[in-house]
């Protein structure tokens, strides 16, 4: 190993990904520690959506977009591929068809519009007779994140010179020391992107963030129920969730309808999110459950309000291939970055918004170490 190493990085995910290309851009050694013999974490499990629409006003949105740009930037030299652009956002309901054209009328609806009738019906997959409207956003992107993040992986080591240490966790951090399960590993400075881990390192740190866990429940459809020019798509459960809404009139309304018509989704806080695969198959999802000790159990019940939701907008909803669950940390604000040293930060997305903020963030994060 190269050591001393200029930074070392604690976790494969895309949290920690993204700071190593960042570091690695400045030139620096950098090393990234993983305790799996993989990435398996929320950033495999996601639906890979780079999603900008909807995404909390001011510095959220902000890290969405030049996120964007970052993944349009290296998904070709990393044999990346975006599997979907664009996002079609649903009204099923009059509340939320106003809500999505005061979202087109603010400025974080730049770009995006209104689909008219015969525009909506070129989508042939979807119930679109039920619709009351539709927003079509052209910010988003998406990416298959089980293939992506190890492909971002191997980019990183070949084209960028990261060093990978796998199996291997890191007990404590007193810089230029790291205490691994491997031994020592010398740097002189550290970011931990810890995902859902709050308790390794720095558990009195991260107990005053106010920070707990949501699971999210996920499912992957056969082919055959999305069509391959069907931007990801997104209900108008999505609409009451997604932060980036929350601020417009009309968002109160849509709460109360949704509370009257879909009040058990809304108590598993459920909503849809629904993208295409290469394969033709679709990753469906999900649902949010906060509590500090997530249990392992998959809930049948919560995945049935998902597919319920699914087909009130698909003409079609194939038979579930695959179920699984996923975790985040959960907080107040989106992210957290908390300053431990000169030398050491944390970092955290706190939102369930990684894929989509983490490359800007990871930007964010060496201004402030190294200016
Ligand atoms: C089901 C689901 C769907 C989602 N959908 C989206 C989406 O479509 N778009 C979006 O933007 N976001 C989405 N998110 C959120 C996004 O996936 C997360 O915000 C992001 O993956 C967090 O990345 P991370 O690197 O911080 O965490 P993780 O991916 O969990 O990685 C953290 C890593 O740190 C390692 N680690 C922790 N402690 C140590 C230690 N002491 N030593 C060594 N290694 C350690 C862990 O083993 C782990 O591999 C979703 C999340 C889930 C769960």
């Amino acid at each position: 190993m190269k050591q001393p190493y200029d930074i070392a990085i604690i976790g494969a995910g895309i949290c920690g990904l993204a700071h190593a290309l960042a570091a690695a851009k400045r030139g620096k050694r950098c090393i990234v520690i993983e305790r799996n013999l993989a990435a398996v974490g929320a950033s495999i499990r996601n639906f890979g959506f780079i999603t900008v629409s909807g995404q909390e006003r001011g510095a959220c949105w902000q890290r969405a977009k030049r996120s964007r740009d970052i993944w349009a930037d290296i998904a070709g030299p990393a044999g990346i591929s975006i599997t979907q652009r664009s996002m079609l956002v649903l009204a099923q309901n009059i509340e939320t068809l106003n809500v999505l054209e005061a979202f087109r009328n603010d400025d974080m609806g730049e770009d995006c519009r209104l689909l008219s009738r015969s525009e909506m019906e070129h989508y042939t997959d979807l119930k679109t007779s039920h619709l009351k409207g539709a927003l079509l956003s052209p910010h988003e992107l998406r990416v298959e994140s089980k293939d992506a993040i190890p492909q971002l992986t191997r980019w990183l080591a070949e084209h960028w010179g990261v060093t990978f240490l796998w199996g291997t966790t890191v007990h404590t951090v007193e810089p230029p020391h790291i205490q691994t399960s491997q031994g020592t590993i010398h740097a002189e400075s550290v970011i931990i992107c810890p995902g859902d881990d709050l308790r390794t390192l720095f558990p009195e740190r991260l107990s005053t963030y106010s920070l707990t866990r949501c699971k999210l429940q996920m499912m992957r459809l056969a082919s055959g129920g999305i069509q391959a020019n069907t931007p990801a798509i997104m209900s108008d459960l999505g609409v009451e969730r997604y932060r980036g809404y929350h601020h417009l009139p009309g968002h109160s309304a849509l709460k109360r309808c949704l509370q009257r018509d879909k009040s058990a989704a809304l108590a598993a806080g459920v909503h849809l999110i629904a993208v295409r695969s290469a394969d033709g198959s679709q990753i469906v999802g999900d649902s949010h459950v906060y509590m500090d000790e997530p249990d392992p159990f998959t809930d049948a019940g919560v995945d049935e309000l998902i597919l319920t939701e699914h087909d009130s907008v698909f003409k079609h909803t194939p038979p579930v291939i695959t179920r699984w669950n996923g975790c985040y940390t959960s907080g107040p604000s989106t992210m957290v970055m908390d300053r431990v040293s000169d030398s050491v930060r944390i970092v955290l997305i706190t939102s369930g918004t990684g894929a989509s903020t983490s490359f800007a963030i990871a930007e964010e994060t060496l201004t402030d170490l190294w200016g």
